[in-house]
């Protein structure tokens, strides 16, 4: 549906340039020229009531003139004419709005910019930008922009929201070698955003991957469901991702949330790949254009040289694909295609005589072994050897294996005919890159997408015996006393609606009263400070583990209120909780953030006093499933400790999955309510014995 409707702005049969201007100074002129030097083969209706003809073509005077139909019209007339100009496109027929012209939202004039979504709207159209550069495709021969040129031909589509990068990167496709099909200007994001362009651009067949240059999303949930819908790589490059609201954050999760990793929880999640920096960008836009996803873990190096081979096997370990020696019956036939002193082992090295014949005969046998996923060929320009026979032989290797499901990619290490050799095997259509390490890169984006993409299909969960309405109760009642921080003992209620499994937890307001409650909850006991205004409770010495009798209860309860009025004196103090105590476990932290990108987004990781200092954490955007939640559980570096280390019992991780799981629910179920929370500490025990929730922090939007 949204495919059909954007076919008019990004697959336009005719165009008409409203501002179209003689004086080769104003874009108005340059957009003109771009379009017939790209040779765009319909027809083009310059519009401008003061001119007659421009660079050989007749102009109109309004666009309700023009002859025929007009698909699309690129505006680049001033901000203040726009909306007039929208008026007779649209009553012209006009199907998509290129709209160059700036002065919009990106300058603060954003009912502008709403009143110019709404006129378009109102006739059906779409806009792409304001605020753009433009769009380029060589497969329509159409440069509808002012940007130079079309950019060198490849496969892949490139999406700018950078007016400016987008122009640097078009004319850097021809110095880095790397061509795309399509270059799109996205600017102000008014009407089209990078959700529909993921879907257009799925769904066409000049398209082959699907590159982003992002800065920000309007709606970030909508992206996601487009890319997991996606059938093409989609790769992101995510810019400004180093100071994100982390500062004032009131939850420990709050302060560990930089845009960073829930960015990179969010782009996990729905399958996009992502690009590291702008050179990055274009390299894995070239192999994942041209080559297949890899489909398993097993990779196989072919080298001439130890060196780079070497060099190969780090980058392998560094970017998660590490190598593997290949079995014994391919290793045998690989001994077939090098000399006595070469080795069989994975690098394969052939050693620095190998020219045309090895390279292509052990290519051939291991491409079309059943036990290679993928394969990286290296190189090192010899004096003995000609970098294009090599090529050659690489090309015909795989084309004569047959192996169409498997990618791969080549690193040629040398002079000028190197590069020339790697210009050719790219222009057949088989990535090669200057050093190893960027080959290897290349092929672990390959794999890593095919990781990614399994699991991006996973069902939800809905989780059951829930009392939303007790913990809009609680909400409410906190709300009514003129507070967004609710107390460890509300938090708690509210964890224990969603079925989390809490520490019995009573507020004492008096001395004699806390002897009662300890004696009805059971010694052991721990005492802790009851105060919205104090968050974080043993900074202001309010917590007293292990209380064993009413004599250390009532000592107890003294100190708490005492250090509570030392540490803030105008404090509002409920009382003094009495809780069961815990017995030891393996500390975690559960938390939630709702992004402003994202919305509600868990968080899971090694918790206690020092989470913020070791960060051991990690992210997804809720809901999460029990598989993924499992996975969150596996892929923090302190995994080991509750998978069981040195003797100690493993945890109990299955039910810590369902637990992160089910709070995950609780955040989204709450969404318009929590805006952060965390479960600090959870006490995980012996795999079979559950965990506790022994402190909970919810704070309210
Ligand atoms: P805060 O994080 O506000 O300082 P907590 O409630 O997390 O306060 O308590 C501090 C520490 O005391 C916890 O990290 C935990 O080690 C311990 N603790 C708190 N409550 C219990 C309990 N009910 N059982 C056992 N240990 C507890
Ligand atoms: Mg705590």
């Amino acid at each position: 549906m949204e495919s059909v409707v954007l076919d008019g702005l990004l697959r336009p049969k005719s165009i008409a340039v409203i501002g179209a201007s003689t004086d080769p100074s104003k874009i108005g002129y340059t957009v003109v020229d771009n379009i017939i030097k790209s040779g765009f083969e319909g027809p083009i209706y310059p519009i401008n009531p003061s001119a007659d003809e421009i660079l050989g073509l007749k102009v109109y005077s309004s666009i309700g003139d023009c002859p025929g139909e007009v698909d699309a019209a690129v505006i680049t007339v001033p901000a203040k004419f726009v909306l007039s100009v929208i008026e007779e496109a649209g009553k012209k027929g006009v199907k998509g709005l290129i709209i160059i012209t700036s002065g919009f939202g990106e300058v603060g004039n954003k009912e502008l910019e709403a009143e110019v979504v709404a006129k378009a709207h109102e006739y059906g159209m779409r806009i792409l930008g304001p605020n753009i550069v433009g769009t380029l495709s060589n497969a329509e021969k159409l440069n509808a922009s002012f940007a130079p040129v079309l950019p060198l031909p490849g496969k892949g589509a490139l999406v700018s929201q950078s007016g400016a990068l987008l122009i640097a990167m078009d004319m850097a496709t021809f110095t880095r070698k790397v061509g795309f099909e399509k270059l799109i200007s996205i600017g102000n994001m008014s009407d089209v955003d990078f959700a529909d362009l993921v879907e257009w651009l799925d769904n066409d067949d000049n398209t082959s991957c699907i590159s982003l240059y992002i800065e920000g999303f309007k709606d970030g949930r909508k992206f996601l469901n487009a890319a997991k819908k996606a059938k093409k790589p989609v790769i992101a490059l995510k810019s400004g991702v180093s100071a994100h609201g982390a500062a004032a954050a009131a939850s420990h999760t709050g302060s560990l949330a930089g845009a960073a990793k829930v960015y990179g929880a969010a782009f996990q999640q729905a399958g996009v790949v992502q690009a590291t920096d702008l050179g990055n960008l274009f390299d894995l836009s070239l192999a994942l254009s041209l080559q297949p996803a890899m489909k398993g873990d097993n990779l196989m190096v072919v080298t001439n040289g130890g060196g780079v081979g070497v060099l190969s096997a780090d980058a392998a370990e560094k970017y998660n694909l590490p190598l593997k020696f290949a079995p014994k019956e391919l290793q045998e036939e690989l001994k077939k295609h090098m000399p006595p002193f070469g080795s069989a082992k994975t690098p394969a090295d052939l050693t620095g005589m190998a020219g045309y014949d090895w390279y292509h005969d052990s290519i051939k046998a291991a491409f079309s072994h059943e036990w290679v996923d993928g394969l990286t060929v290296l190189y090192c320009e010899t004096a003995m050897t000609n970098p294009m026979d090599i090529a050659k032989g690489i090309k015909k290797a795989i084309d004569e294996s047959g192996v169409t499901d498997k990618p791969v990619t080549v690193s040629f290490v040398g002079g000028e005919n190197s590069e020339k050799a790697m210009q050719w095997l790219v222009e057949n259509h088989i990535p090669a890159y200057a050093g190893p390490d960027v080959a290897i890169h290349a092929i672990s984006a390959l794999r890593e997408y095919a990781r990614m993409k399994e699991i991006v299909n996973e069902p939800e969960e809905k989780i059951e015996n829930v009392d939303r309405a007790k913990a809009m109760e609680i909400i409410k009642a906190a709300r009514e006393d003129g507070r967004n921080a609710l107390t460890e003992i509300e938090a708690k209620d509210v964890f224990r609606a969603y079925g989390l499994p809490v520490t019995t937890t009573k507020l004492s307001k008096t001395e004699d009263q806390a002897v009662e409650l300890a004696n009805e909850v059971g010694y052991p006991i721990v005492m802790k400070i009851v105060s919205p205004d104090i968050l974080h409770k043993s900074d202001a010495g309010g917590v007293k583990v292990n209380i064993k009798n009413d004599e250390a209860c009532r000592e107890a309860y003294q100190t708490i209120m005492a250090n509570a009025k030392a540490y803030k004196a105008d404090a509002n103090i409920h009382g003094v909780a009495i809780q069961e105590m815990a017995p030891w476990g393996t500390e975690v932290i559960l938390g939630s953030v709702n992004d402003s990108t994202f919305g509600p987004t868990m968080m899971f990781g090694l918790g206690g006093i020092f989470v913020e200092v070791l960060k051991d954490v990690t992210f997804r955007v809720a809901p999460v499933s029990t598989k993924s939640a499992a996975r969150m559980i596996s892929e923090i570096r302190g995994a080991p400790i509750l998978a069981g280390v040195r003797g100690e019992a493993p945890r109990d991780q299955a039910v810590l999955a369902e637990t992160i799981s089910r709070y995950a629910n609780m955040i989204v179920d709450l969404a318009d309510e929590v805006s952060e929370s965390d479960a600090n500490p959870v006490l995980v025990y012996e795999e079979g014995k559950g965990l506790k929730v022994v402190d909970a922090r919810i704070i309210l939007k």
